[in-house]
């Protein structure tokens, strides 16, 4: 099957097309106009979603050379993400498929992530553990098949994205902080200074405290030198980024003993941190891991894991209609 899908739940819009499995375009338009404020601002995404969708889409037919007419089903991202976000990729979608009278394919934005590891080789095998770190959760989940997941861990407050980019931005750094922090970490002393590592019960996490411990640390520091981020720039990345990553392994090293599974991968857009991606390397190297890293473009948000996702459920004949709405804390 030929599938068009959508992707619009936070502030990139994007536009796949996959052909039998394999993605023949995957256009992603970034927003700049959250720059200024230093994230997201919800009404400012939706109406940048409004002016991108039609050029991007038409960009995707370009690129993967097909017509409309081709086209066997139409998937959009139902959630979670940003209401007003979500109902511009819902309504071109479902404005589409009626117009081509073709199916419609819901996907959930959170196991899209996930089998993004399905685009390319090598592929994970089933069961495998997946942690899913990105701007708005951060998820331990136990893939049993293509569309058969158990969350078994998860953020109690803050997404570890949420973490990197507040950080960068009690640093100074401007939005999105994230892939600035991991540039200037590659540089720093990550042993210089010392940051909670919280270790909650059972496979849960929590972000929030580390924040607020790096936000008066920062204080105390800077009363004394003003100087003192300027100074030590590349070493507080480098620490804040190792307290992250080890906040994350204090769960994936037991769940994966536990559930005697050696199949891990990361997903979502912080597993483009070079700093996690390499940890993982060498964990898996020390406990016999095969480990999946995906390709930088299908970390951050992308149709392509959209259409990846559509393309399974299309397989299983799992369709949607006209009556589906977005659903901003969609579960799985
Ligand atoms: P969700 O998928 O939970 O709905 P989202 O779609 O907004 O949230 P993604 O696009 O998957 O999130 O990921 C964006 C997050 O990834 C941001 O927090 C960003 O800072 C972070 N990120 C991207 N690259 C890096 C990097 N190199 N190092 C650290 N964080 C990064
Ligand atoms: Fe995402």
């Amino acid at each position: 099957p030929t599938i068009l899908a959508i992707e619009s739940s936070c502030d990139d819009t994007s536009a796949a097309i996959i052909r039998g499995g394999k993605i023949l375009a995957n256009v992603v338009a970034t927003q700049a106009v959250h720059e200024k404020y230093g994230g997201v601002v919800p009404e400012l995404a939706s109406r940048a979603h409004q002016q991108n969708i039609i050029p991007v889409v038409e960009q995707a037919f370009h690129t993967a050379n097909i017509a409309k007419s081709e086209l066997a089903a139409v998937a959009f991202t139902r959630g979670p993400g940003l209401l007003g976000a979500l109902l511009v990729g819902t309504s071109f979608a479902k404005s589409l498929a009626l117009g081509l009278d073709i199916p419609l394919i819901e996907v959930n934005h959170m196991q899209a992530h996930i089998l993004a590891h399905f685009i390319d080789e090598p592929k994970p095998s089933f069961p495998f553990l997946c942690l899913t770190v990105s701007g708005g959760h951060t998820q331990l989940v136990l893939v049993k098949d293509h569309l058969d997941m158990e969350i078994i861990g998860q953020t109690t407050d803050d997404a570890v994205g949420e973490a990197f980019d507040k950080s960068a931005k009690l640093l100074g750094l401007p939005y999105p902080g994230g892939p600035m922090l991991d540039k200037l970490a590659a540089t720093g002393n990550p042993d210089r200074f010392q940051f909670p590592i919280v270790n909650l019960l059972g496979y849960d996490f929590s972000f929030s405290g580390i924040k607020t411990a790096i936000m008066y640390f920062l204080k105390e520091q800077t009363q004394q030198d003003p100087e003192f981020i300027t100074k030590n720039l590349a070493d507080l990345c480098a620490s804040i980024q190792q307290a992250l990553i080890k906040t994350l392994f204090k769960k994936l090293i037991p769940a994966a003993k536990d559930l005697n599974v050696k199949e891990i991968a990361i997903a979502g857009g912080v597993s483009a941190n070079s700093g996690l991606r390499k940890a993982l390397q060498e964990q898996g190297e020390k406990l016999g891991w095969n480990v999946y890293i995906p390709a930088f473009q299908y970390c951050t948000d992308n149709a392509g894991m959209i259409a990846m996702a559509a393309h399974f459920k299309y397989l299983k004949g799992e369709f949607s209609d006209q009556y589906a709405s977005p659903e901003p804390r969609l579960k799985f």
